[in-house]
């Protein structure tokens, strides 16, 4: 990512805001974002037509809406509003290439009130960037099962992608790091699979496609559910949904990682037990492909998932 290359606009507070002039002061930073819920969203550039194909818009933005029940953001936009908010920001900023979008919602005005921040005014940020897709690209992770375990729905809750989630997921990453790993896979408090910092997993034994549960402790990913569905229609693939043990990792015949911004990632090791081949697996290759097709438009079928950007007509809202 080119950090000394920012876009033009964000939308903030409403409306579009140059970049230089979306500033909020120093002494807002702390509790303002304990609280805060977001969205990570794709949009995919296509040389061939042209367009910028964002990757289930509305899926993510009701999700922001669930995010913010959940966690009793008051949001005075509707998902529709923020639909267009997002359409005319990337137009805005002549995203002409794959580009990463997060809505945020915020509490504004927490300074100094750590307690509950209910009824309070919440703002909404979209910010967009530049983010390459890695598919196809052969990055691979060799990874372990961390020794820290993934949040509980009584502890903080799994489902709401909320920032405050992310510490769990950033100790266990920097403490894979640290050991000399890419990433880590979490165990939920039940001791079974949960999913990676931020992305899911999957894994294939003996044809069948594995996947934790939304019971798991896991973000239902976005990303998941189109892959569980392109595996089954696509691929004739069977696909179960159940806890996974431990060791069923260090027997499987591939794994690998999915998310908005993991997209299909492979895991080639995990602790020391190298994965079928040690290399990306036939089934994650097709998935891969069928998936890649799927999101730059070259595959006509699922356009409901892809809302292109540029195109005239593209808002029916
Ligand atoms: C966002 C996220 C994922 C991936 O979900 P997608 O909807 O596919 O982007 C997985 N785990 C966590 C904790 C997340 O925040």
């Amino acid at each position: 990512m080119a950090s000394s290359k920012h876009p033009s606009f964000v939308w903030w507070r409403g409306e579009r805001v140059a970049w230089d002039d979306a500033t909020v002061h120093v002494t807002d930073l702390g509790w303002s974002t304990v609280g805060a819920v977001f969205e990570g969203i794709r949009g995919y550039w296509d040389d061939r037509s042209e367009q910028l194909y964002v990757f289930r818009l509305d899926e993510h933005l009701e999700r922001l809406v669930s995010s913010c029940r959940l966690v009793r953001l008051p949001l005075r936009y509707s998902a529709a509003e923020l639909r267009e908010a997002t359409l005319e920001l990337i137009r805005a900023n002549d995203s002409r290439e794959d580009t990463y979008i997060r809505p945020m919602v915020y509490l504004a005005d927490t300074s100094g009130k750590r307690g509950a921040q209910i009824e309070q005014n919440a703002e909404v940020l979209i910010n967009t960037n530049t983010m390459p897709s890695h598919l196809q690209t052969g990055m691979a992770q060799r990874v372990c099962v961390s020794s820290w375990t993934r949040i509980s729905d009584n502890v903080m809750p799994p489902r709401a992608k909320n920032f405050s989630n992310y510490r769990n997921g950033q100790l266990a990453t920097m403490e894979a790091r640290l050991d000399g790993y890419d990433s880590a896979i979490m165990l939920n408090d039940r001791r079974q699979v949960s999913e990676l910092p931020g992305a899911c997993l999957m894994m294939v034994h003996r044809g069948k496609l594995i996947t934790p549960d939304p019971q798991q402790s896991i973000l239902e990913s976005i990303t998941r559910d189109a892959l569980i569905r392109l595996a089954r229609e696509e691929l004739g693939i069977e696909v179960v949904e159940r806890a996974i043990d431990r060791t069923e990792l260090y027997v499987a015949d591939e794994i690998f990682s999915c998310g908005t911004a993991a997209e299909i990632t492979p895991i080639v090791d995990v602790d020391h037990y190298q994965v079928g081949d040690g290399v990306k697996g036939p089934i994650t290759t097709r998935l891969e492909q069928v998936f890649h097709d799927v999101l730059r438009g070259r595959e006509q079928r699922y356009a409901h998932w892809r809302t292109p950007v540029h195109a005239a007509v593209a808002v029916g809202v």
